[in-house]
């Protein structure tokens, strides 16, 4: 089934500009802002700017510029955020199963506590 985009979705609406977000990094085909509702110290959401749903319709249809400009835009917000000393966790949840809030392609980064094991049972 090809992957369908609901261009009315919020982060849509962010990259259009039409609400605002507390952007942390933005590059060609990227941007990073703070998660609205923070699980940890540091919660930043990194998006492609292009129509993509999911991980793997990302990582299956966007350019190979887009695909490294994210890979990059994500070490970079690594490193601002120097998450690297004390351990983070990168999330991107997909679809119904993954419990996927908003349907445009998004990693979480977390740090900044300990943040348990990976799944909690439901
Ligand atoms: P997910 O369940 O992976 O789709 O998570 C979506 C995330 O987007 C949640 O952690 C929300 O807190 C976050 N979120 C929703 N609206 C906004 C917003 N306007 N600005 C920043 N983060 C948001």
């Amino acid at each position: 089934m090809p992957y369908s985009y609901d261009d009315q979705n919020i982060f849509a609406k962010i990259l259009r500009g039409e609400i605002p977000n507390d952007t942390v990094l933005e590059t060609e085909h990227s941007l990073a802002f703070r998660d609205i509702r923070p699980q940890a110290p540091v919660h930043v959401l990194v998006i492609p700017k292009g129509p993509y749903v999911t991980y793997d319709h990302f990582a299956q249809e966007a350019s190979d510029a887009e695909i490294v400009d994210f890979n990059r835009a994500v070490g970079t917000v690594c490193k601002m955020e120097g998450v690297e000393a004390g351990g983070f966790r990168l999330i991107s949840n997909a679809g119904e199963a993954g419990v996927q809030e908003v349907p445009h392609l998004h990693v979480h980064i977390l740090a900044g506590r300990p943040l348990g094991r990976m799944l909690a049972r439901a």
